[in-house]
């Protein structure tokens, strides 16, 4: 039977020449189920195999091809495991010694050859002749083949079972039973304006380059559908909510008397009274001028008759509360119920407690759900949502699950977006007879790059100030030869009443030693350096009981020192510790750095944190370096997202969701905004891409809205 039968780009990867039904399933675990997925398979890297000096010439330290052939094989056992084969190469100039480790078989067949080989890797010394460890290499046939192998040759991802030898044999298959069937989905008008080149000469270029610049020419127009795809996902959206109806809240013009009936006698808003000044009757302080600015451009879409979509970016302690309490109270105002979520019972129980401190003396009724009400709490609560005697309902994003309904839900409020999908925003939006407006708070950081792409839908807001009294933290990096001075310092603070603490670091994820490391600092620092002070330890390894006694100490000053592994990082508040030192903080990521550092600063005292660490590696000087010039979260994460990558700022958890063969979120801004200029231009154009031209794109979005986890970070 023939196997090119099928011969098109939806050729069964088992069908591409070089491939068959055994080898077909390594493809299939790496997602590649037929020639076009192949074709997409981008290289990792490329080796510039041109290079093919005679042995005589070699030079240690380059990394070349070298051909001849084999005179002796050698497999000497060694006491320590499998023999590695030593080949010697000889091609009349010189001789080479070729070095496998662990493969025997490697040296069985190169023993019973008689024909030239070539091999590829980099050139050192060795003990007799030079050497290459572990090349690349292939056995030259009658044919000599040799000219595949001294070329820019591709570096594939790979799994176990697939050689690159294999893969680029297969991928010589599916150029040619698939690349004649890809359509191009770009329309020559975009192409042209972003100077693209077209999509089957982006794949084979992106196989076969003759040269660094023409893969990336090649990789530049696959990144560049990878980012259009979503961003035609993100301008429809757009484009879409702007058709959907949205509540008009009448905030500029409602006042506490006109509306009184509205809203039942349980109410005590003042009469006459504009919404702006209940607000400051509310709150126990006067907004920064970066939390009145946000709520502003809240209020104006909430006004607008479009259902709202924004997203608020602030820093932990920057003050969203506020910001989401303000919007809330322009809903209820305007007779319409809140909700707001968030993503653990803790974290709800947290908002419950301040929201209610500010509505129930409004006369406001808040409902609260938590999973652990029983079940005749619950049902009140939910009766008191469906009757409209609660305004605000209060819990986590279970509640969208519970199906509570709501007598005219108009606002929604989600705590920290991350862990929302699209999904679940459309889902509570369907509950609503009228389209609620959504407000989505986040105290992550998101460099600009990954908001785009992921949020691209969103309006956002950014409170970038922090209420008034806090004094910026003063950072300092200092050697470990200055350690004495540190604590000499340390001590003038603690004398002046303030407490310390001192954070050791993750060393290699080993919570075993992480621990060992806190404890011996711990007996140092109480023993010797601060032997006159009360010294405390807290490590991951205590029973919860023990942890909490010893925060609870802290808390109430009869410690002045804390010696701590990294389980400070979150949830700990003592506004009288003004200084944070960190041990060894060339080994802490930016991100953590940040976190451990927020722990000080709490109070009105000047806070400061010091970072002992020698110079290490360039990338952690960066990171030190940063944190002593900036304390914005976003700046630091920006700088941590280019060290890092997006997949580590945000945690395997949610990268996953961010798949790019082709396109690189860190390095291709540029790209990203093409794409985003493209996406937006042709969607005000032909909003549903119904014109011939847009064909292409249309399946494209087709296939970007199929996978809409794709976008979420859920
Ligand atoms: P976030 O949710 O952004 O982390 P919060 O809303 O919990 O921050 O606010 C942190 C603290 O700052 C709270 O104790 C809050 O009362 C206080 N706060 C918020 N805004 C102001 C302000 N404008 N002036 C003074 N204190 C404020
Ligand atoms: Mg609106």
């Amino acid at each position: 039977m023939s196997t090119r039968l099928a011969a098109s780009e939806s050729t069964d990867i088992q069908f591409v020449p070089g491939v068959g039904p055994r080898i077909a399933n390594y493809y299939r675990k790496l997602g590649i189920e037929t020639a076009a997925d192949l074709l997409y398979h981008v290289p990792r890297r490329f080796e510039d195999r041109r290079a093919l000096p005679r042995i005589r010439d070699l030079e240690v330290g380059k990394s070349v091809s070298v051909r001849g052939v084999v005179t002796r094989v050698e497999m000497r056992p060694s006491r320590r495991g499998p023999a590695p084969v030593r080949a010697i190469l000889s091609d009349g100039t010189g001789q080479i010694t070729l070095l496998w480790f662990n493969q025997p078989w490697i040296g069985k067949k190169l023993q019973s050859i008689d024909a030239e080989v070539i091999a590829y890797g980099l050139v050192r010394y060795g003990s007799h002749t030079l050497e290459i460890h572990s090349p690349d290499f292939e056995i030259l046939g009658e044919d000599d083949d040799s000219a595949s192998f001294t070329s820019i040759v591709p570096i594939y991802p790979a799994t176990e079972g697939l050689t690159q030898k294999s893969i680029r044999k297969a991928m010589a298959g599916a150029l040619e039973v698939g690349l004649s069937g890809l359509e191009d989905p770009l329309p020559a008008s975009v192409r042209k304006k972003f100077s693209l080149v077209g999509l089957q000469d982006a794949i084979r270029q992106m196989h076969r380059p003759e040269s660094e610049a023409d893969f990336e020419i090649a990789r530049r127009r696959l990144a560049f559908d990878e980012f259009l795809a979503i961003q035609l996902l993100v301008a429809v959206r757009r484009a879409e909510s702007k058709r959907e109806p949205g509540i008009s809240f009448p905030i500029k013009s409602i006042r506490g008397a006109q509306s009184f009936s509205l809203f039942g006698p349980e109410t005590e808003w003042a009469p006459g009274e504009s919404l702006a000044d209940e607000v400051a009757r509310m709150l126990p302080f006067q907004l920064t001028g970066a939390q009145q600015r946000v709520v502003n451009e809240i209020w104006e879409d909430m006004e607008a008759p479009l259902p709202m979509n924004r997203l608020v970016q602030g820093d932990v302690g920057s003050g969203k509360t506020a910001v989401a309490a303000c919007a809330i109270l322009a809903a209820v105002r305007c007779g319409y119920q809140a909700v707001l979520m968030a993503p653990t019972e803790i974290l709800a129980e947290q908002h419950a407690a301040s929201l209610r401190k500010l509505f129930e003396p409004l006369g406001i009724e808040v409902s609260v759900h938590l999973g652990k009400h029983g079940v005749r709490d619950r049902k009140n609560n939910l009766d008191l949502i469906q009757t409209g005697k609660a305004r605000l309902a209060i819990g986590t994003h279970a509640l969208i699950q519970e199906g509570i309904a709501f007598q005219n839900l108009g606002l929604v409020v989600i705590d920290e977006q991350h862990r929302f999908g699209v999904r679940q925003r459309l889902a509570l939006r369907q509950k609503a007879v009228e389209i609620p407006d959504v407000l989505v708070l986040t105290a992550t950081p998101i460099p600009r790059t990954l908001s785009m792409t992921l949020y691209g839908d969103m309006e956002t807001s950014l409170i970038d100030e922090l209420p008034p009294g806090r004094k910026p933290i003063k950072t300092h990096w200092k050697r470990t030869g200055e350690r004495e001075k540190i604590y000499a310092s340390v001590d003038t603070l603690l004398r002046e009443g303030r407490q310390a603490y001192f954070v050791c670091p993750a060393i290699e994820e080993n919570e075993k030693l992480q621990t060992q490391a806190a404890i011996d600092l711990h007996r140092r620092l109480s023993d010797e350096t601060f032997s006159h002070y009360r010294v405390g330890l807290l490590h991951g390894q205590m029973k919860p009981a023990e942890k909490e006694q010893v925060m609870n100490q802290f808390r109430a000053h009869e410690l002045d020192i804390l010696v701590a592994t990294v389980v400070i990082e979150v949830g700990v508040d003592v506004p009288n510790a003004s200084v944070m030192v960190i041990e060894d903080a060339h080994r802490f990521g930016l991100a953590q750095l940040h976190q451990i550092r927020g722990r000080v600063g709490r109070g009105s005292h000047q806070s400061y944190c010091i970072l002992i660490a020698d110079a290490a590696s360039d990338e952690s000087r960066v990171r030190l370096e940063t944190m002593v010039e900036t304390q914005d979260g976003f700046k630091i994460a920006e700088v941590d997202f280019d060290l890092r990558g997006p997949g580590d700022v945000l945690g395997t958890e949610q990268s996953g969701h961010v798949r790019f063969k082709a396109a690189n979120i860190v390095r291709d801004r540029e790209i990203l905004e093409e794409a985003r200029l493209a996406a937006t231009a042709v969607i005000s154009a032909d909003p549903d891409l119904a014109r011939p031209e847009h064909a292409g794109l249309a399946q494209m979005l087709g296939r970007a809205r199929g996978d809409d986890a794709w976008i979420s970070l859920s």
